[in-house]
């Protein structure tokens, strides 16, 4: 079996655990029932809202009419274990992949970062050496920085990244226009609340290690679209899937060895359960679980404290016409960070007219939180106007602001030693979600990765230890030796 094949179907497990109940129909909800369903297991997925999904999903946006991902989602070739779930789904044709990266700066001119033939990690250096938005000082203390990464990453300690690149003698401009960009839309932080270790993770790991590791994935179709397979999956599996149903209380009974979560309209019951919300959510979930003699869930809710947010904000424009021919951009030396032109990336919109929409993403936004939409707007087409002047002259047919205030959880320095791991003092309970100990900051697939992670931990428990953690993808050309 290849590393990315969908595991086989198995019906036998002994120690009694038969059904799962799954809380939280995101990513890390929806790839361990999926795994569970896939093995044998009767699985009950209980989520709150009316589309599974969680952060990652779509809506008709009701100022505009028109379907919106709640934010532009992309991925890279190294997420190994989200690209397996969409096999195992059937989607991962849904995902187009790009070998490249257009950095503009204002004016329009264009830097292309893309893969040559030399071995890694140098499959980058061409275009890197010929970048036009970066001097050669620029590229010489870019090119230091990166090879105190060759040997791997530091170790979560208590230092943060801006702090490092200052000891590292960056240019203001190499960290504008390089370590800035790639690590906030990255990590959705500013480089002063992210620990060296998740920043040095995305270079090594997205930009040192093989050509293919860096390939960025955007999906064709809108994420709930996209996800609503996970329920299709898990129902032809034998499972159930309850949407708007949020749990009122959780008992355990000693006897029987199972649990009886309370829902309206009926309760479920089960003889495990994955909760896969994220942390705040757990936060409210954990006076409703039984009692811990041990203060287990005193003690969680103290972790839970030490995690914080980030936003991101969305930005969607429809122009009577077309302003670039581009399918995606990064912006440098303005607030707008990310141009996406999801009339070319969801070729389903086009309607045969001339129109085009464009998604500009603004990651760790927290200066536009407060902002009116409507300055946000005007702010984003000045923007806009530096990068593709047509924009001046272009109507503006319709716009929408999608502000995710709860976007993502912060990898600040020491972070790691409180993301708990999915098992739990409570017998059969186990935790999933982005923020769990999963190696991976708050991403898709770091949410899949603790689906699969809990999943391991509930057949472990169950007397049947399975593996459902895809490996990471082997490093390539020189990077072989420095493993
Ligand atoms: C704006 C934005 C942009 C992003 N961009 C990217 C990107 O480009 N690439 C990337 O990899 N990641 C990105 N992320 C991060 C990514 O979306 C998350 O890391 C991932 O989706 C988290 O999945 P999860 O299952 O852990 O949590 P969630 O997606 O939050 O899922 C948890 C689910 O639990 C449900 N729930 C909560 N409480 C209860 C309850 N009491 N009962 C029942 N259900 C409950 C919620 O409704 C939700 O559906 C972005 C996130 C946002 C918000």
């Amino acid at each position: 079996m290849t590393p990315t094949e969908p595991m086989a179907n198995e019906t036998t497990h002994s120690a009694g655990i038969h059904d799962v109940a799954v809380v939280g129909g995101g990513l890390a909800g929806l790839s361990a029932a999926c795994a569970l369903a896939d093995s044998g297991y009767r699985v009950h997925l209980i989520e709150r809202r009316p589309y599974v999904g969680g952060r990652a999903s779509s809506y008709v946006h009701p100022g505009t009419g028109e379907v919106v991902d709640n934010c532009q989602h992309v991925l890279l070739g190294c997420c190994t274990n989200l690209i397996a779930f969409y096999k195992q789904l059937g989607v991962a044709d849904r995902i187009r992949w790009f070998d490249r990266i257009t950095f503009l700066e204002p004016g329009g001119r264009r830097s292309l970062l893309r893969s040559n033939l030399l071995p890694a990690p140098l499959h980058n250096a061409v275009a890197f050496l010929r970048s036009s938005a970066l001097s050669v000082a620029d590229k010489v203390a870019i090119s230091r920085g990166m090879l105190t990464f060759l040997q791997g990453v530091p170790p979560d300690n208590r230092e943060n990244f801006a702090g490092w690149l200052a000891r590292h003698g960056q240019t203001r401009r190499a960290i504008d226009r390089f370590w800035n960009p790639v690590l906030v839309s990255a990590l959705n932080e500013d480089l002063g609340r992210v620990s060296v270790h998740y920043a040095a993770m995305v270079f090594r790991t997205s930009f040192m290690l093989s050509a293919q590791a860096g390939w960025m994935g955007v999906p064709t179709i809108p994420l709930s679209e996209l996800y609503s397979h996970a329920v299709g999956f898990i129902q032809s599996h034998g499972g159930e899937v309850s949407l708007r149903k949020s749990p009122d209380s959780f008992q355990y009974d000693e006897r029987s060895h199972r649990w009886r979560i309370g829902l309206e309209g009926g309760n479920v019951e089960a003889d495990a359960v994955v909760l896969a919300v994220p942390f705040e959510s757990m936060q409210k979930l954990l006076p409703l679980l039984p009692a811990s003699p041990d203060r287990t869930s005193a003690s969680l809710d103290e972790t839970l404290g030490h995690f914080q947010h980030s936003p991101i904000t969305g930005i969607h424009l429809w122009f009577d016409r077309t302003i670039t021919d581009l399918d995606h951009a990064v912006l440098l030396d303005t607030t707008i960070q990310w141009m996406y032109n999801k009339t070319r990336l969801q070729p389903q919109r086009r309607s045969g007219d001339t129109g085009s929409y464009l998604e500009l993403v603004v990651s760790a936004s927290k200066l536009l939180v407060p902002m009116p939409r409507q300055e946000i707007i005007d702010l984003a087409l000045r923007e806009l106007a530096e990068f593709f002047p047509i924009v001046r002259e272009a109507k503006l047919l319709k716009a929408a602001v999608v502000k995710e205030v709860r976007a993502t959880f912060s990898v600040t320095p020491g972070l790691d030693a409180y993301r708990p791991g999915p098992i739990t003092a409570w017998p059969g309970l186990f935790l999933a979600g982005d923020w769990t100990a999963t190696g991976w900051p708050s991403t898709m697939e770091g949410a899949v990765r603790s689906g699969y992670l809990a999943t391991e931990a509930l057949t472990r428990a169950a007397g049947n230890p399975r593996k459902f953690l895809r490996p990471d993808l082997p490093p390539q050309g020189l990077m072989r030796l420095f493993r």
